[in-house]
């Protein structure tokens, strides 16, 4: 049955608040009794962790609505941001696990980021977004840009985000659709270091950049092309072959602590000792971390519009089987070839 009506989504927001503006409006006591209404479904299906069956709420809103499932992912989601660093297949896979709800519940986008990057517990604001969007709009909404684990500085004011007691996931039966009128906030607790905040600021504006990016989609491999070549200029490796990894690592160290920390982000060794190091660089097979390449992207002076917009293609070289780490190997090569 068509929606009576469906709020205009605000620039930046996360669809939860976008449902949670619906819940609000339509006098709903119970968000079991929202999710019905938009979802068929009695359980939350939209979370910042989390989204199902989001075509069931698509093929709700009138015929002339602009809202589509496509739209609504690319601009109220954060899979704009993940998916640079993913498989094509992957975004794909992870496309359709959004749009509809399979039982069993597969483990979806979400679900599979949260295991492998992270996940902040509440939702974020930032105290000055607060204020300009009750000045513009006349209230303040949840945006999707304050929501990225590891990046707790508002890209645009660069102030350290609040943190709500609003959870961005199922958690133990409980779920609400809570709008940050209702939310209680906390002071940021982290480190105060300015150096610190204006690199998390900057790395803030690199995955915003991404998340606003709506031109040719950007996967993986040419991500991948791009640090071999820039590695390679840098003296890190040579022709896609040994990667000289523990000077890469040293000066990648030395770089966080000019910045004001050694780790950045928290979640830098969550695969053991440097090993984010080579998942990232072998980054077709294991997924890693956004902010994980963000920080590697700025390590190497790499900005998000070089990757997108550079004329020259550097495809990486799948098929030559994946960059060599053993100097012993490279040796041989060397050897070999002389
Ligand atoms: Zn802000």
């Amino acid at each position: 049955m068509e929606l009576d009506f469906f709020p205009s989504p605000y620039p930046d927001e996360h669809l939860y608040g976008i449902v949670g503006r619906y819940h609000q409006r339509a006098g709903n006591t119970s968000s079991k009794k929202t999710s019905l209404e938009l979802f068929d479904a009695g359980g939350m299906c939209v979370s910042v962790s989390n989204i199902y069956n989001l075509d069931s709420l698509c093929n709700k809103l009138s015929q002339d609505s602009l809202l589509t499932a496509d739209y609504l992912i690319k601009k109220h989601t954060l899979l704009p941001l993940y998916s640079t660093f993913m498989s094509a297949e992957d975004v794909a896979d992870r496309i359709k696990g959004i749009c509809k709800i399979v039982k069993p519940i597969p483990r979806t986008t979400w679900d599979f980021l949260r295991q492998k990057t992270g996940n902040n517990r509440f939702l974020m604001h930032c105290p000055e977004c607060i204020a300009e969007d009750k000045t513009i709009y006349g209230e303040s909404y949840w945006h999707r840009s304050h929501q990225i684990h590891g990046l707790d500085v508002c890209n645009k004011h660069g102030e350290w985000l609040l943190q709500s007691n609003v959870l961005t996931a199922f958690e133990e039966r409980q779920f609400d659709y809570t709008l940050p009128e209702n939310a209680v906030f906390s002071p940021h607790f982290g480190a105060r270091d300015v150096r610190l905040k204006k690199h998390i600021q900057s790395l803030a504006k690199s995955a915003n950049w991404l998340l606003t990016y709506t031109e040719k989609p950007i996967h993986i491999s040419k991500v991948l092309g791009k640090y071999y070549k820039r590695l390679s200029e840098l003296g890190y490796s040579k022709n896609f072959g040994f990667v000289k990894e523990q000077m890469l690592l040293n000066d990648i160290e030395k770089f966080c602590i000019s910045k004001g920390s050694k780790m950045i982000p928290p979640d830098i060794n969550m695969y053991g000792e440097n090993q984010w190091l080579l998942s990232i660089l072998k980054g077709t097979r294991y997924f890693n971390s956004p902010i994980n390449h963000l920080l590697f992207m700025h390590f190497l002076e790499i900005s998000c519009g070089e990757v997108v917009l550079d004329p020259e293609e550097y495809a990486y070289p799948i098929g030559r089987g994946w960059p060599c780490f053993n100097p012993l190997v490279d040796a041989a090569v060397n050897w070999k070839n002389a």
